[in-house]
């Protein structure tokens, strides 16, 4: 059995470090607020190259605790890469905006910066970037959008802790990214959790307001805000975890290096393209198939467990349909048939991924 995702070999792994930390937080009792939260908040804002980190409940929390700190007019056009989970999509909506797909790119499947610029209009006032799979968006473009069109830039990094554009962490180099470390992201936590991260000092002092009953001091509430928390036991073992992030993320990068070379000369699939300027931490590994479904079940057979990041794009989900954007001349609205994520992760040994790839082969003869 070749797993898609191990958690349990994962914790074995460092399991000495994660028992310290959950015992020292069951010691003090500290299990909201207190000295281990404060702590992920600094070394994670650190890691992702941010001023500021503002831990949250969730990667969804994050998100629409982000779009509503940037108080844009209400029912705002805010633009969503169509190929993304549903929280990229949902967050717009529930901050009380409006949400507009565009398409994506069929080389690194993050935004599409020719469908983003076709859908703007008047009431566009941001767009939300996804570092879809691990690869970074073509950040210096939408900032150039963003500056000519007067838009606010809102990173989803769900799938792209520690990935670089141009050298540099994603997360920060728009207006605000947010982070969900649910426990199968590369930086997962034992439960829900998320972050948001920002440079900007008044963003990350309202995300941290809105997080917490609109308030900065115990009673003392400016507004009405919600209560969306990264909890003390969550951002313990993600301070241990975040420790072995790089050394994870660099197994990941070698494992699609090693895909990469051998499964370039199957004409059949379409592997994923790495731009110069990116580090992919590659959270999926999506390769398109011809005859998707027909490989996936023979692998599948074998016992290998595979995912498809996404079955349905967005626009052709049922929570969408009033939008009317179903036959939009979208490439992620066709080729979600195609597409299959193999396994990739620090769980799996040289010999679980030969046999992936002999696999992969032996369909294709
Ligand atoms: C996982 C994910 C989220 C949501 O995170 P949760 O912590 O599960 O709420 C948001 N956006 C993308 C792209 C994701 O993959």
């Amino acid at each position: 059995m070749i797993k898609f995702l191990d958690l349990t070999k994962q914790y074995k792994s460092i399991q000495n470090e994660i028992d310290e930390a959950i015992k020292a937080v069951l010691a003090e009792s500290a299990f909201i607020g207190g000295k281990y939260v404060k702590q992920f908040e600094e070394e994670f804002s650190a890691y992702q190259e941010a001023k500021y980190c503002v831990g949250v409940g969730n990667g969804t929390d994050a998100l629409e605790i982000a779009i509503e700190a940037l108080e844009l007019p209400k029912e705002s056009e805010i633009i969503v890469p169509a190929n993304s989970f549903i929280a990229s999509s949902e967050a717009v909506t529930r901050a009380g905006h409006k949400v507009i797909f565009c398409d994506c790119d069929l080389r690194n499947y993050t935004i599409s910066i020719d469908s983003l610029k076709s859908k703007i209009s008047k009431k566009t006032r941001a767009v939300v970037c996804v570092h879809l799979y691990g690869h970074p968006c073509d950040m210096d473009k939408l900032i150039a959008i963003a500056e000519e069109y007067n838009l606010k830039i809102i990173e989803d990094c769900a799938q792209a802790h520690g990935a670089e554009y141009k050298g540099r962490r994603v997360g920060a180099i728009g207006d605000i990214g947010t982070f969900s470390f649910y426990p199968g992201k590369n930086l997962g936590a034992y439960g829900d959790a998320g972050a948001i991260v920002t440079n900007d000092d008044l963003l990350a002092k309202k995300c941290r307001m809105i997080a917490n009953h609109g308030r900065i001091e115990k009673y003392n509430h400016e507004f009405e805000g919600r209560n969306s928390r990264l909890d003390g036991l969550q951002a313990a073992v993600l301070s241990v975890k975040l420790k072995h992030l790089d050394e994870w993320n660099n197994k990941r990068i070698a494992i699609a290096d090693f895909y990469i070379k051998n499964i370039s000369n199957v004409p059949e699939i379409i592997l994923p393209k790495k731009e110069e300027w990116a580090k992919n931490v590659y959270h999926i590994f999506a390769i398109r198939a011809k005859r998707r479904d027909e490989l996936k079940k023979f692998l599948e057979g074998l016992g290998i467990q595979l995912g498809i990041h996404y079955p349905i794009s967005l626009p052709k989900l049922k929570a969408y349909a009033y939008l009317g954007q179903t036959n939009d001349d979208f490439i992620a609205n066709t080729f979600s048939s195609e597409l299959l994520s193999l396994p990739i992760g620090d769980h799996l040994s040289e010999n679980d991924l030969d046999f992936v790839v002999k696999a992969v082969k032996e369909f294709h003869k």
